[in-house]
């Protein structure tokens, strides 16, 4: 039976492809994440499935993205897809806001009312015991009311009672905190430091840290620098900073103390009312639908050679932490074929290699960042407590 149509690709991230897509009956527009289960590698299939158990344990709230269900379809006589429904944000992520339009610039509002929503979603997922492990700019959306935005991508979140010691980061380089960085611990006072260079990155259009790989990684986790506050910060705004960019975690303030500092304080929480409302149409006619085809961007084929990739540890961080924004293709739509309900835990993980058909270097060269982090901290950082 199909129940839901596949439209567009609205984006792609280093563990899924992002399309927009409608209910048939009600006409509902959500956006879907899918996974390719017949030809991904276990990191994106793991990472899929931990977004929809995080997603799924959390109470709503109205600064992180809804979830809408989860199910599997056959779209094509080879591709079985793995798919978390999302609510749909319309408005783009706010580091495409800050690179491409002056809106933080001009208005001191929207910044505060951004970072009002970063802040109150940290709280509400810490309050529930998760941690989010990849803060940034890109993992925040602007919703149809744009003073308002939802933070979205839980691939990296993890459940987290204590800070417990020597944990593999999570993350993306640039926004680590120190204590990730050095492979200590990673709990909400983590999350708070990435919430530092997140508004930063807001406010100056760029990752907080230059990048210049593994050196880069050495400052953050192992110096006493701290990223340079932009002067045309309001003052309450820098002493905003302050209090999240401490390097010792336990002197970071909390979400719900953040909530009250004066920076904050005045914000009118951004209201959902006109967000994802019933009248939000599909972009084409639903004849359009049945006729496009949809296919992921046809990539070559090829094989990674590990060597070569450990050499390029350094540029590739480089490039990860560089790379913004999504890659907007497929205008087409196509019926899903086959739909059931599946909100069962995959049993059987795919088990392919580095060397699999999987060919979005990019994707795969993050998966791969993210795999090789130990390598990285024993070969070019200093040991551990030195
Ligand atoms: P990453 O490489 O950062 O780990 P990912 O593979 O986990 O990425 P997401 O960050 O969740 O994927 O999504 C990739 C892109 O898809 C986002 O940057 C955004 O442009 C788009 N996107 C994701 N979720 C939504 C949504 N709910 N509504 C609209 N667009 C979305």
């Amino acid at each position: 039976m199909v129940s839901w149509v596949r439209g567009k690709c609205i984006g792609k991230g280093s563990f899924g492809t992002v399309n927009v897509a409608v209910k048939k009956g009600s006409g509902a527009v959500f956006a879907v994440k899918s996974v390719d289960k017949n030809a991904c590698v276990s990191a994106q299939i793991e990472s899929l499935e931990n977004e929809i158990r995080i997603l799924q344990s959390l109470e709503t709230s109205p600064y992180v993205v809804d979830y809408l269900g989860d199910d599997e379809s056959y779209e094509s006589p080879t591709k079985l897809y793995r798919n978390l429904h999302l609510e749909h944000l319309p408005g783009g992520t706010v580091a495409d806001l800050a690179t491409t339009t002056t809106a933080y610039v001009d208005d001191d509002r929207v910044l505060r009312s951004h970072v009002y929503c970063i802040v109150s979603a940290l709280r509400h997922i810490h309050s529930n015991g998760i941690v989010h492990c990849d803060v940034k700019g890109k993992n925040i959306l602007v919703s149809q009311n744009s003073s308002l935005c939802k933070l979205v991508d839980f691939g990296s979140a993890k459940k987290v009672l204590t800070c417990r010691a020597s944990v593999s980061p999570r993350g993306s380089p640039l926004w680590m905190a120190p204590e990730v960085v050095r492979g200590e611990c990673q709990g909400p006072e983590s999350d708070v430091w990435s919430l530092g260079c997140t508004v930063l990155e807001i406010v100056t259009g760029k990752p907080a840290w230059d990048c210049s790989g593994a050196d880069t990684l050495s400052r953050i986790g192992f110096s006493d620098e701290l990223p340079q506050f932009p002067t045309r910060l309001s003052e309450l705004g820098r002493d905003f900073l302050e209090k999240c960019l401490r390097r010792d975690p336990s002197r970071r303030w909390s979400c719900d103390r953040l909530l009250q500092h004066p920076f904050l304080a005045s914000v009118s929480p951004p209201t959902s009312s006109s967000v994802n409302t019933p009248t939000e149409s599909s972009p084409r006619c639903v004849l359009d639908w049945v006729d496009s085809e949809f296919e992921e961007e046809e990539e070559e084929e090829e094989d990674i050679d590990v060597e070569s990739f450990e050499e390029s540890a350094k540029d590739r961080i480089g490039k990860l932490a560089g790379s913004s924004g999504a890659n907007w293709d497929s205008d087409g739509w196509m019926a899903v074929r086959e739909y059931y309900s599946n909100s069962t835990r995959i049993e059987g993980e795919k088990t392919a290699g580095i060397s699999s058909a999987y060919s979005d270097s990019r994707r795969v060269g993050r998966m791969k960042e993210r795999s090789v982090w130990s390598l990285l901290r024993s070969v070019v950082l200093p040991p551990l407590g030195s």
